[in-house]
């Protein structure tokens, strides 16, 4: 049950000409994902590996209404893309509720990320709330080996997932693939065949070394480069295509001699902090300014303890105003580098886990 919107404030003074608000790089406060819970249906090898994980309290977790606030609070500070996250955000029941009231704002963009397994049931529904756009996670094109790296056999409803998406009118569909060595490497090609069939657009993301990564090695990330040269060999030469009016996009886009359309997110071996607008709130409410911050700022206290719009806006404000993250910039100087977090750190704060931060 939902419940709880808060105090609201009908206008913060924060005039279009302070807008956008840029961070100590000039950055702008751009992008927002919005975690709706942290649970998961699978367990990527990747982000979930443990059998066991920490959970954040029901109780913490934010409202539609609290979330619906705080994105009209963040829109009035310049944000005018938002992607849903989770864990899996379709197990957060009634989402085309949050999606309705989501889509009544002024954005650009409104996305949602998915592992797809609930997306043959929810498709329909999602798009009559007003979502347009939907990425689906698809590392692999052999349920065995979902079985095997996900710990899942539901292989055969993403696919439903997909189609279901595709019947219910989303003309935005595209699919993220994480490469790992000694998994998927093999299916590179083969994932952008199927892609290119099913006019879903690829893009494909080295494996990081964020927070539940607990047994990321540098030598298992397939680089951008041989991801390039696998492509190369088996479509021929891909040409890059600018994408001038999108600066802040992760993706680097390329199109193959026969039309088709991919992304590389090379956040490991090129990463792209430098033009980076995105910033991350947890389904309890807590932001994160990027992937890899130690901390986060509490913004459910203020929430819930009466705080009204503008005392909320000031906060992220003055966080943005000073935010100097970098971090996967600081990954790459490393020697030695190895995963970001031992399991025991995670345990004491599930606020470490890309599960929890909306990857
Ligand atoms: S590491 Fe941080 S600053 Fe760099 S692109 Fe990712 S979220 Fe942005």
């Amino acid at each position: 049950m939902e419940s709880g919107a808060g105090s609201r404030d009908p206008g913060i003074p924060i005039p279009d000409s302070r807008l956008p608000i840029p961070d100590a790089f000039q950055r702008p406060l751009g992008s927002l994902r919005l975690s709706v819970t942290d649970r998961c249906n699978m367990r990527c090898g990747y982000c979930m590996p443990e059998e066991h994980y920490v959970w954040l309290p029901r109780e913490s977790l934010l409202s539609f209404e609290e979330l619906d606030r705080l994105a009209g609070i963040f829109h009035r500070l310049g944000v005018r893309k938002v992607r849903l996250t989770g864990g899996e955000p379709l197990l957060r029941h009634g989402l085309p509720r949050l999606i309705g009231m989501l889509a009544r704002r002024d954005l650009v963009d409104l996305a949602l990320t998915t592992n797809g397994i609930l997306l043959g049931d929810h498709a329909a529904a999602l798009r009559d709330a007003g979502l347009r756009r939907i990425t689906v996670s698809l590392d692999t094109l052999r349920p065995d080996r979902m079985r095997a790296f996900a710990r899942t056999d539901r292989h055969g409803e993403v696919l439903r997932g997909i189609a279901a998406a595709r019947s219910a009118g989303f003309r935005s569909i595209k699919l993220n693939s994480v490469i790992v060595r000694g998994f998927n490497d093999d299916e590179v090609a083969d994932l952008l065949a199927f892609a290119g069939a099913g006019d879903l657009e690829l893009r494909y993301i080295e494996y990081m070394d964020v927070g539940g990564a607990t047994r990321w090695r540098r030598e298992d990330v397939v680089t951008r480069a041989e991801l390039l040269d696998t492509i190369r060999r088996r479509f021929g030469a891909p040409e890059p295509v600018p994408d001038p009016g999108n600066p802040h996009a992760p993706a680097e886009r390329f199109r193959l001699p026969d039309g088709t359309r991919f992304g590389i997110i090379a956040s490991v071996t090129a990463p792209f902090c430098g033009s980076c607008d995105r910033s991350r709130v947890t389904a309890d409410g807590t932001w994160f300014t990027c992937l890899y911050a130690e901390r986060g700022v509490d913004l459910r206290e203020p929430l819930r303890m009466g705080a009204d719009d503008e005392t909320i806006a000031t906060l992220i404000e003055a966080t943005w105003t000073a935010r100097s993250d970098r971090g996967a910039e600081d990954r790459l100087r490393m020697l030695e580098r190895g995963v970001l977090y031992q399991v025991e750190g995670l345990r004491q704060d599930p606020h470490r886990e890309m599960h929890t931060r909306g990857g």
